[in-house]
C-alpha cells in the first residue's frame, strides 16, 4: 500500500463517522482487494470528517460518487410502553472505485437495475464487489420466494445467524456454510485487515459480554415455510449498551409476546451478538415506537 493510502486508512480507523461494518468494507478496499464499495458516512458533529475523507479520497486518485444528506435516527431512552427515537444527525452514502472502469461498471450496474434486469444486475454487481460467482448464483434464485418452501422456518434463519457467526469478514449471503469460495474469501480478508488495519481488527475482533435486559420486538418473516418452527426476534436492549441502546436479531425456538422484556447475558463480537435469554422479567403492554424523523 502506499503511503497516502495508509494515511487514508488510519483516517478511516479512527474516524467515528464510520460504523463497523463500514470500516470492514474500507479496509478491505483500501487494500485493494474489492473493485468497488459502498459506504455510509455519518456526521454528527464531525463535518470534518466528510472534508477530510474526500481529501484523502482524491489525493490516492480513487474516483467516487457521494449520495445527498439524509438523517438517520437512534433510539434515546424507553420511555413506559414507548420507545424513543430522536434525530441524530446525517449521512451521506459513498460509492468507491478502484479507478474508472470501475465507476463506468458501475453505471450499467445502476442501468440495469432501473431496466428491471436483475439477473444480468446481480452478476455484475457480484464482480464489483467481490463475491464467489456460486453464491451470486444461489442469490439469484433465491428471489424466487417459493424456493423459500423448502426450508422450515427455524432452519432457514438459523442458517443466516450462522453464517453470520461464521464469516465476519465477509459482505456477501454466502451459497451455503460450506462453500469452499467463501471460506477461503473470509480468511484472506481477515489477514489483510489484521495485517492493514490491525487497530480496527482488534476492536472488531474482541468479545465482549453484557447482562442485559431485551425487549422483544417485532418478528421477521419473509416467506412461506415448510413448517413454522421459529420466531426471529428484533430485540431492543433496555439500556444503552456501549453508548447505544441495541437493536438485534434473535433467533428462538419458543414464542413471546411483543413487549416481554427478558433478562440475558449478550455476546457481542465482530458483527453479530449472541443472546442467551434468562427469566422473563415482565411484560410492557402495547410496546411502540415514536418516530418524528424518518429518513
Ligand atoms: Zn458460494
Amino acid at each position: 500500500m502506499q503511503k497516502e493510502g495508509l494515511h487514508l486508512l488510519r483516517f478511516v480507523e479512527s474516524s467515528r463517522a464510520f460504523d463497523n461494518n463500514c470500516k470492514l468494507k474500507l479496509a478491505l478496499f483500501l487494500s485493494g482487494i474489492k473493485p468497488a464499495t459502498y459506504v455510509h458516512l455519518k456526521i454528527t458533529d464531525n463535518l470534518h470528517d466528510k472534508h477530510e475523507f474526500e481529501r484523502l479520497l482524491r489525493l490516492n486518485g480513487f474516483p467516487f460518487e457521494v449520495s445527498r444528506p439524509k438523517g438517520f435516527e437512534e433510539i434515546v431512552g424507553i420511555n413506559g410502553s414507548k420507545v424513543v427515537w430522536r434525530f441524530k444527525g446525517t449521512w451521506h452514502g459513498y460509492d468507491l472505485f478502484q479507478s474508472r472502469k470501475q465507476q463506468a461498471q458501475f453505471h450499467e450496474y445502476v442501468s440495469l437495475i432501473r431496466q428491471r434486469n436483475h439477473r444480468k444486475a446481480d452478476v455484475l454487481g457480484g464482480k464489483l464487489y467481490g463475491y464467489p460467482s456460486c453464491c451470486v448464483q444461489a442469490f439469484i434464485k433465491r428471489h424466487d420466494l417459493k424456493k423459500l418452501a423448502k426450508y422450515s422456518y427455524y432452519e432457514f434463519y438459523n442458517m443466516l445467524h450462522d453464517m453470520d457467526r461464521v464469516f465476519p469478514f465477509i459482505a456477501h449471503t454466502p451459497c451455503s456454510a460450506k462453500c469452499r469460495q467463501t471460506i477461503l474469501l473470509n480468511a484472506n480478508y481477515k489477514a489483510l485487515v489484521k495485517k492493514n488495519a490491525p487497530v480496527f481488527f482488534k476492536e472488531y475482533s474482541g468479545r465482549r459480554v453484557h447482562r442485559v435486559n431485551l425487549i422483544i420486538d417485532a418478528e421477521n418473516d419473509i416467506g412461506a415455510w415448510k413448517k413454522k418452527d421459529g420466531f426471529d426476534y428484533s430485540v431492543i436492549t433496555d439500556k444503552p449498551v456501549e453508548g447505544h441502546y441495541l437493536v438485534v436479531s434473535w433467533l428462538s425456538r419458543k414464542q413471546y409476546e411483543r413487549g416481554t422484556v427478558l433478562s440475558a447475558t449478550l455476546t457481542l463480537q465482530y458483527d453479530y451478538a449472541l443472546v442467551k435469554p434468562g427469566r422473563v422479567v415482565r411484560v410492557i403492554k402495547d410496546l411502540h415506537h415514536e418516530r418524528k424523523f424518518s429518513g
